[in-house]
């Protein structure tokens, strides 16, 4: 199932990544939803995740990265580079990454920045899908052994499924025993 199947969709992404506030999302809508430009952007990022898909799967295992997505990304970062803003909160300010969708094509600039961050920082061993769902997810617990994208989500699911499976694993035993008292 296509989970990103129109511009709306994408922007509820970026929202759900924390990549937009609620009201530049309503804004972007409102400017470009129905342009051709923001349909051919939204074909592009599926395009870049089916790419990065391929790539990522083998990452995980181990496999390094192909020099043609090194290429690709490096070309999407020239492209549409990322901001850099100072932020004075708490004792010592700190710097962080931002950027500001002028056209629809910016909003490719954070997903190549991120993924340039993710293959070259992140541990791939620590990097794994979901036991629950369909998100790979970057395991930053401190044994590193978790399973699933996030505890209140699929780690409440689990924990539900396993508690019913050890429900239908107890009763034949109950009756088992019952059958045996019975007799
Ligand atoms: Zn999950």
């Amino acid at each position: 199932m296509e989970l990103l199947p129109d511009f709306s969709a994408l922007l509820r992404w970026f929202q759900a990544a924390d990549l937009l506030n609620s009201r530049i999302a309503a804004e972007l809508q409102q400017r470009w939803g129905e342009s051709a430009r923001a349909k051919r952007t939204v074909e592009a990022i599926r395009e870049l995740r089916e790419k990065l898909r391929r790539e990522i799967l083998p990452w995980e295992n181990g496999a390094a990265v192909h020099s043609s997505t090194v290429d690709e990304l490096n070309r999407l970062m020239a492209e549409r580079p990322m901001r850099t803003r100072l932020k004075a909160s708490g004792k010592m300010p700190s710097t962080e990454l931002y950027f500001e969708p002028q056209q629809p094509e910016d909003l490719l600039a954070p997903l190549a920045h991120n993924v340039a961050l993710l293959f070259a920082q992140v541990d791939h061993n620590r990097v794994r899908k979901c036991d629950q769902c369909v998100l790979h997810f970057f395991d930053t617990s401190k044994k590193g052994t978790r399973r699933w994208c996030s505890m209140q989500l699929c780690g409440n699911r689990l924990k539900v499924a396993a508690y019913a499976a050890r429900r239908r694993l107890r009763r034949p035993r109950i009756t088992k025993r019952f059958l045996a008292t019975s007799l």
